[in-house]
This record gives C-alpha cells, structure tokens and sequence, in this order.
C-alpha cells in the first residue's frame, strides 16, 4: 500500500509499505479517506517539532471507514465511518493515574512517534475509533480532530462565561478555538495580522478583533477590559514573543495557555506571573475528547462546514506540502484524500 513517510526533516516520500494485518482481538483495520494537514505536521516536515522521531509515517487527523475487525470487537462493523484518535497511552504512568493519558510519561503518538494516517490502511484497537455522524462528509469530519484540540485548551482553561478570552491567532487553530469558546458565553477577543481572518472571526462570533499589525495589543486589551485585560489568554499563534505578550496582557488570577511545541527559548520574567498570581497551563492534543467534539455536532451546536480550503490526493502530498508552506492567505485546513 502506499504511504506519505517523513524521511528525515525536509524530505517527504511517496513509500511502499505492508499493508497492516490485524493481530490483536480488539483490532480493527481502516482503510483510510481522509487525513488533514496540521501545522504540527508541517512541524515534522520542517524539522521543528520536538517530540517527532524519524522516519516517520505522519498524519494525526485520521479518517476512514472500518474494513475488518478482529474478533473480540463489539462496538464495530465494517462498513462503519471512523476518526481515529491519535494518543497512545500506557494506563499506569502517573499522568495516566490521573486520567490524563494525553500526557502520559510514555505516550506515542499516531503520526508522531509512532506511524500515523498518511496510508491507505491503518489497524487500531476498537477503542481509540469514533463513529462519524451521517451529516458530515469524511473530508469536513477532519476538522473534529482540530475540534478536539480546541476543547482541550478550553477545558485546561477553565473557560466559563465570566471571563474575556483572548485568542492570538485566528489559523486553523484559533478559528476552531473560536467556534468551542464561543459556547461558553464568555465574551471573546481574536487578535492576529490578517484581517481577512479577523473579518471571518467577526462571522464566527468573536466580539472584538485587534490587528497587531496595525493596534498595540496590550492597549486595546485594557480599552476593551476596562483595565483589567484579559482572564483568558490562549497563545494559537506560538511565535517568538507570543508567551511574554499574553502573560502581560491577561490579567490578576487569570490563565495563561500555551499550545506551542517551539524549543526556542523565549524570555519571561517571574514578576508578571507572581504579581498576578497567573496560571500558565501547557494544553497539548486532547484528552478523550472526540465525543464531545462528534456530540456538538449531532446537537447542531457546532458547524464544521466550510474550514477545509483545499484537497490534494495522497500521491500529491509534497505539493500540498510545498502550498501550505507558501503561506497563500485562502489557505485553511488542507486535507489529503485517498
Ligand atoms: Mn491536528
Ligand atoms: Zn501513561
């Protein structure tokens, strides 16, 4: 079968590999549809995300349609439509004790550390499977991964409606952050330097927007707040000065979330998170939350039509690749089709 491998840092390959067997009773085998192309996979490609280990078969945002199951399965019938979570936990590292397997000490993660969705089959325990609601096509179900990601941040944040969020950066990320957060009633800030995508948060629900091309950021935060700034912070854009800028313009007793995977050190000072008491909290991938994100769109609450911008068939891969790293502004999410 074949399969998009991440040879080592700037080479991509169109591969040949064994097509997956089911070994194990609770197995189930997916011939896949659909997988999108994150910003941390363009990570892997380039070379900057940490965690990654090479080479490497990528792709996290899985979707495809059950094919075979093993024996002891119950849940599954070929036939059915999937998304696949990506975490591979161990069950026992403190982290797991703690039901946060999304951290586990030992975690593997699918596209990551461990081949992911960029294959034409792909074989999983039962368990990590989703069912697909009817309404949605397998190239917009991508977008529940991204979901996921989002309700992650807003669950780590404890986000609820007396507090003014502020998101930086309205991509792929930020604007799914967006549509979770906006469920909460909090009252909601999208800052970027696109204004094209601050118009479409404006649509999306966003109250206000700040072009920090043209607004100082931290001013506009204490117009808007009264002078308290923000309670909320999500950092959606992880770039060099994103982590200092938010810590000063999130407010006493407020939260701070990271979400980038950059080693690049960056400078903070301990005076701005002590004075404020603030809590920085990383939010990484999710921690089983694709229920949550398919029962928000069965309920009707949440809209995934429209994110993805563009397709490109598995064979064309490093051209999809080379035009998400063209930076071309109509580009949203971008999903590999099988
Ligand atoms: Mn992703
Ligand atoms: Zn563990």
């Amino acid at each position: 079968m074949k399969a998009i491998q991440i040879i080592k840092p700037g080479e991509l390959k169109l591969i040949d590999m064994d097509k997956p067997v089911i070994t194990k009773k609770d197995n189930v085998l997916i011939k896949m549809k659909a997988a999108g192309i994150c910003g941390s996979d363009m990570g892997i490609y380039r070379g900057t995300n940490a965690a990654a280990t090479y080479p490497r078969v990528i792709g996290h945002e899985m979707v495809g349609v059950v094919e075979e199951v093993g024996e002891g399965v119950a849940s599954l019938k070929p036939g059915d439509r999937v998304i696949v979570d990506q975490v591979v936990s161990c069950g026992h590292c403190y982290a797991c004790r703690k039901g946060r397997g999304n951290v586990c000490g030992n975690l593997q993660v699918r596209g990551v550390h461990i081949d992911g969705g960029y294959r034409e089959y792909i074989a999983v325990p039962e368990q990590d499977c989703y069912l697909l609601p009817d309404t949605l096509s397998d190239v917009e179900a991508v977008m529940i991964e991204p979901t996921t990601i989002a309700i992650q941040s807003c669950s780590r944040a404890g986000l609820c409606e007396e507090d003014v969020l502020l998101i930086l950066g309205c991509g792929v990320l930020g604007s799914t952050i967006l549509k979770i957060a906006r469920l909460s009633g909090a009252k909601i800030v999208v800052a970027d330097i696109v204004q094209d995508k601050l118009e479409e948060a404006l649509d999306n629900g966003a109250d206000y927007v700040i072009n920090i091309s043209k607004e100082d950021l931290a001013e506009r935060m204490r117009e808007l707040t009264g002078g308290y700034g923000a309670t909320v912070s999500i950092d959606a854009a992880c770039t060099k000065d994103s982590l200092l800028t938010l810590m000063e313009v999130t407010g006493n007793a407020g939260r701070v979330i990271t979400m980038g995977f950059s080693v690049a050190p960056t400078e903070v000072n301990q005076f701005v998170i002590t004075s404020k008491e603030l809590d920085v909290r990383g939010s990484r991938l999710q921690n089983k939350k694709f229920q949550a994100a398919i029962d928000l769109i069965r309920e009707g609450r949440l809209d995934l039509s429209g994110t993805v911008s563009h397709t490109f068939p598995l064979e064309k891969a490093q051209e999809a690749f080379d035009f998400m790293n063209s930076k071309d502004p109509s580009i949203r999410k971008v999903v590999l089709t099988f």
